[in-house]
C-alpha cells in the first residue's frame, strides 16, 4: 500500500483530520504529522528562529510544535521512512476559497508537498452552519485520494478542494475567484489601556463569476481548483520587460 502523509492547520486533534484518517482506511499506510495546536492562517510560514519540538503521539503519528509547512518539512526530511505517494492537508474546518488560499495553512501544507514533487491536495469543508459535519467531505476526500494515487498530478501543481457540508454529489473543476471576504477590524482597549484591533472578516462578494470555486460551492458542488506553484504572470513578463532598459544602471 502507498504511504499517505496527512497534515492540517487545525491541529493534530482536530475532528476534520480524524475524519480524513478514518476515511483513508485500506487505501494506504497513513502517516500523520501535524501542528500540535491550531495554526490556521499561518500560510506557508516556517520556523527558523527557534527550535521545532516534535513528539510521537501514536503509531505513525507526530505532533509538531510548528506551522503546517514545518510539519510537512519534518515529515519529509525526518519522520517518514520514504517520501509519501500523496500529501493530504485537512480536512479544514472552513472553506479556502478565492484569494484566501494565500492565507491558508491548509493550502500551504499541500503546497509544501508540491514543492517537494509529491502529488498534494488541500481539503476544506465549506460549512455554512455552526458545528461541522465532516461525513460528506471525508467520503469525497477518499475518492479524490484514490484517483490522485492512481493518476498522479502534474509537477508544480496542487489541488485545492472545497467540499460543501451539504454536498449534492456534483464536482466542478474551477478557477480561483477574487477574495470573497473583506477585512473588518474590531477595535477595543485591553484592561491595561492598550488599544488593539481584532481581525475579522465578512462576506464581500455578491456577484459570483460562474466558473469559479466560489460559484461551485454555492451551488452545492465540490470545487477543485488546480493551483500552480509558478506564479509568474507571462503576459506581464512580456509587456513589462521593456522597463529593464529604463531601470538598468549603465
Ligand atoms: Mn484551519
Amino acid at each position: 500500500m502507498p504511504n499517505i502523509l496527512v497534515t492540517n492547520d487545525d491541529g493534530i486533534e482536530a475532528p476534520g483530520l480524524r475524519a480524513l484518517v478514518a476515511a483513508l482506511e485500506g487505501l494506504g499506510t497513513v502517516y500523520v504529522v501535524a501542528p500540535h495546536r491550531e495554526r490556521s492562517a499561518a500560510a506557508q510560514s516556517i520556523t527558523i528562529h527557534e527550535p521545532i519540538f516534535f513528539q510521537s503521539t501514536g503509531e505513525r503519528e507526530w505532533a509538531v510544535q510548528g506551522t503546517p509547512a514545518d510539519a510537512v518539512i519534518l515529515a519529509l526530511n525526518r519522520l517518514l521512512p520514504e517520501p509519501p505517494a500523496l500529501v493530504l492537508s485537512g480536512i479544514n474546518y472552513g472553506a479556502n476559497l478565492g484569494e484566501n488560499v494565500y492565507y491558508s495553512g491548509t493550502v500551504a501544507a499541500a503546497q509544501e508537498g508540491a514543492i517537494n514533487g509529491i502529488p498534494s491536495c488541500a481539503l476544506s469543508l465549506a460549512a455554512r452552519r455552526k458545528g461541522a459535519d465532516f461525513t460528506a467531505a471525508a467520503e469525497f476526500s477518499r475518492r479524490l485520494a484514490a484517483v490522485a494515487l492512481e493518476e498522479g498530478l502534474p509537477q508544480g501543481v496542487l489541488l485545492s478542494a472545497n467540499i460543501p457540508q451539504d454536498w449534492n454529489g456534483g464536482v466542478r473543476f474551477t478557477r480561483q475567484s477574487k477574495k470573497i471576504t473583506r477585512n473588518v477590524l474590531r477595535e477595543d482597549v485591553d484592561p491595561r489601556g492598550r488599544p488593539f484591533v481584532w481581525l475579522c472578516e465578512q462576506k464581500a462578494i455578491d456577484e459570483v463569476e460562474p466558473d469559479t470555486d466560489y460559484a461551485a460551492v454555492s451551488a452545492g458542488c465540490v470545487s477543485i481548483t488546480p493551483l500552480e506553484l509558478d506564479r509568474t504572470h507571462s503576459t506581464s513578463l512580456n509587456h513589462l520587460s521593456h522597463w529593464a532598459a529604463r531601470l538598468a544602471r549603465v
